[in-house]
């Protein structure tokens, strides 16, 4: 007779769903019409899972300012959701930065994921600050905290940030972060476990205790993927192209691998103790309802009519 793993904290996710999962999604700011169509129907099919908060990207050199705020605003306005608003230190001085900070305060936003950015000419170009701009994500919390009391996320890279030049590096710009007021670090996506595991053993030696959020990205498109992650310095292994392969012309397919791809990821991951997941949802929430939907998380209505615990107000 087989013998079932009971033991695995996935195998009872129904009952850990709205106590112990949290969960918090990405968006970018739509360039157009038929874009902001989209992104608010993701937003709408997504809010009843009452993520801890939504975050909406700041586009390379700050080309997204006012894009970024009007969604977020938006967000802020029409939802009952949380935003939190990305921030970078590109392209701007500092005076630049602190007025956008400002505004978000005035708005009522009280989150938000603070970077560097990358250099105008692209991922892997030369970084050179902007002349009297904020130099690294690190001077940029430091200014936030000083213009209100946000709430501050920052990233991390469990495979190194591509431009440092090692993992001690990438801990003391960490620690850094931390000791300038960031709560929660949010990562870069990752496929392999493993790789994020090593680095959170890195994090909590070097004494930096803040929750390091793991970022999934699931694929919804293989070959930007591939290219997202060359740019990010994440690595694409060989056994998750070879589920993607042969399949450039069956989305249907893709689509399923996709969902068993980040379902075993994600389930591996709270197997291993994790309880809060980041998504990456590119504006469409079709594959990360899936992946919420067997995390446990069910639509607020549910809990409403009483059939679930409301996550609303918890920690
Ligand atoms: C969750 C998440 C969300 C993101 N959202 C956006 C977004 O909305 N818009 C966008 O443009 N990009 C975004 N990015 C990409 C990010 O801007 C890039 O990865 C960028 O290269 C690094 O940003 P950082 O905040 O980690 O920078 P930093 O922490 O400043 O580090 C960047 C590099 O500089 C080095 N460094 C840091 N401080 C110092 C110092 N004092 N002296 C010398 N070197 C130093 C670090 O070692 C590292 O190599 C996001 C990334 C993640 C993981």
């Amino acid at each position: 007779m087989a013998v079932q793993n009971t033991q695995k904290p996935s195998r009872f996710i129904g009952a850990l769903g709205h106590d112990r999962i949290r969960v918090s999604f990405e968006f970018f700011p739509p360039k157009t019409a038929e874009m902001e169509n989209a992104l608010w129907e993701a937003i709408a099919r997504l809010e009843p899972l009452e993520p801890a908060f939504v975050s909406v990207t700041y586009g390379a050199g700050g080309s997204t300012r006012e894009r970024t705020h009007a969604t977020v605003k938006r967000i802020l306005t029409e939802t009952k959701l949380v935003p939190a608003a990305h921030l970078t230190c590109i392209g701007a001085t500092r005076a630049e930065v602190d007025a956008v900070a400002r505004a978000y305060w005035e708005v009522g936003v009280r989150h938000i994921v603070a970077l560097r950015g990358d250099p105008p000419e692209g991922v892997g170009s030369r970084y050179q600050p902007h002349p009297g701009g904020y130099a690294y994500a690190c001077d940029l919390v430091a200014a936030l905290k000083r213009i209100g009391d946000f709430e501050l996320s920052v990233a991390a890279f469990p495979e190194k940030h591509p431009a440092s030049a090692s993992f001690e590096q990438d801990l003391d710009v960490l620690a850094k972060k931390v000791d300038a007021g960031a709560s929660r670090a949010i990562t870069q996506f990752f496929f392999e476990n493993d790789a994020y595991f090593r680095f959170l053993d890195r994090v909590r030696a070097r004494g930096i205790g803040i929750p390091i959020v793991p970022g999934i990205l699931p694929v919804q498109n293989f070959k930007q993927t591939r290219k997202f992650a060359e740019q990010a310095g994440a690595t694409v292994p060989a056994w998750l192209a070879d589920r993607f392969a042969g399949l450039d012309d069956d989305a249907v397919t893709r689509k399923l691998i996709a969902a068993a791809v980040a379902a075993e990821q994600v389930f591996d991951l709270v197997d291993r103790g994790v309880t809060d997941f980041h998504f990456y949802t590119m504006n469409r929430a079709d594959l990360v309802y899936a992946i919420c939907h067997l995390l446990g998380l069910r639509p607020a209505k549910d809990a409403a009519a009483g059939k679930i615990p409301s996550t609303r107000g918890a920690a």
